[in-house]
């Protein structure tokens, strides 16, 4: 076979063959899934998030994982998985994630989801010990909306409510801090009254909850954005799935959010930073920035949006002698934006 930079010139009238070498344009192939990774001042977030086809988001410092759609290596850290739904694209990874987490002695994986499904994802790894032959080691913890449970001391989880086509809730957490009561903190009290009052049993603090990160999963309303603790939450990731005007329809039989709900609730919401995650394959990303920034123009009040796709890390290949791939095509157009 003629190596790559021995192409013959194209015979006169013919198309050039594509040069493969030498001083060929760098393609952006996507040989692995591109992880995003996006550093906010309180943690870090990272992972993959396409409509239909996974999403699964790390915060590593806070030792969960939102949503399971695959299992990246890395998320196998994360002792907390919490599970918005059970559509494929959000949950697929979750067997693997616990099994990996055994298989390599970590500490068993602790699957929290809404309690309407908490039986069918113990079903689901029940099945799966069945097929192994070997019992998989994990708690699954169902919660109602609004119950909260504790990931480690000072760190909360409370669901809250969304709306999509099957059981669903959205995960909110909450930095708990005992802090001291203005008007004691006012008198500068030395520390051995404060302990005698409390050992008199007098309350001393009251309960801080700072808002750190709400994660939505898939949801319709744009209401469900303005709960308390999601509208001024530090860093608030939603879903927002269909960019196109005439979409809005599709948006309401799938049950996820158009843009146009998006931006009604987009200037009374206090966060720090907004992560967009949940854009079908078919939805160009620039294409997706444009729309929503002129969507945005006539608001006054504007949060820093981003898209988290956005912050993919590229990977970059040069073609080499020792690497001739076909460049990538446009993504394709099949529907993936209802799950
Ligand atoms: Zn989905
Ligand atoms: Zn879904």
């Amino acid at each position: 076979m003629k190596a790559p930079d021995q192409i013959s010139p194209a015979p006169a009238g013919e198309p050039a063959p594509r040069n493969l070498t030498g001083n060929a344009p760098t393609h952006e192939a996507p040989l692995l899934p591109p992880l995003a990774v996006v550093k906010t001042p309180y943690f870090h977030l990272l992972g993959y998030s396409v409509a239909g086809e996974e999403t699964v988001i790390q915060a590593p410092e806070l030792n969960v994982v939102f949503d399971i759609g695959k299992c990246p290596r890395p998320v196998l850290t994360s002792d907390f998985c919490l599970l918005t739904h059970g559509h494929m694209d959000h949950s697929a990874g979750l067997a693997y994630y616990l099994s990996q987490r055994f298989f390599q002695g970590m500490t068993p994986g602790t699957v929290i989801c809404p309690a309407a499904i908490a039986d069918a994802v113990s079903g689901v790894i029940r099945s799966w010990t069945a097929l192994e032959g070997k019992a998989i080691e994990h708690r699954v913890i169902g919660l109602k909306t609004g119950e909260e449970y504790e990931l480690r001391k000072g760190l909360i989880v409370r669901t809250f409510a969304t709306r999509h086509t099957v059981p669903c809730a959205g995960f909110l957490l909450l930095d708990r801090r005992e802090k001291l009561k203005p008007e004691l903190a006012q008198q500068n009290l030395p520390g051995h009254i404060l302990r005698d009052m409390k050992a008199r049993g007098e309350k001393i603090t009251y309960t801080l909850d700072v808002p750190l990160i709400a994660y939505t999963g898939d949801t319709s309303m744009g209401e469900t954005l303005l709960q308390d603790g999601v509208r001024d939450a530090r860093v608030l990731v939603t879903e927002c799935t269909f960019f196109e005007q005439g979409h809005r329809k599709r948006a309401a039989v799938g049950q996820h959010l158009h843009v146009n709900e998006f931006v009604e609730v987009l200037p009374r919401l206090e966060n720090e930073l907004v992560l967009i995650s949940h854009l079908s394959r078919r939805t160009y990303l620039r294409w997706a920035q444009k729309t929503l920034q002129k969507a945005m123009e006539g608001l006054t009040i504007k949060p820093k949006v981003e898209f988290f796709m956005d912050h993919a890390q590229k990977l970059q290949v040069r073609p080499s002698k020792a690497a001739a791939f076909t460049p990538v095509e446009p993504p394709s157009t099949t529907d993936t934006e209802d799950a």
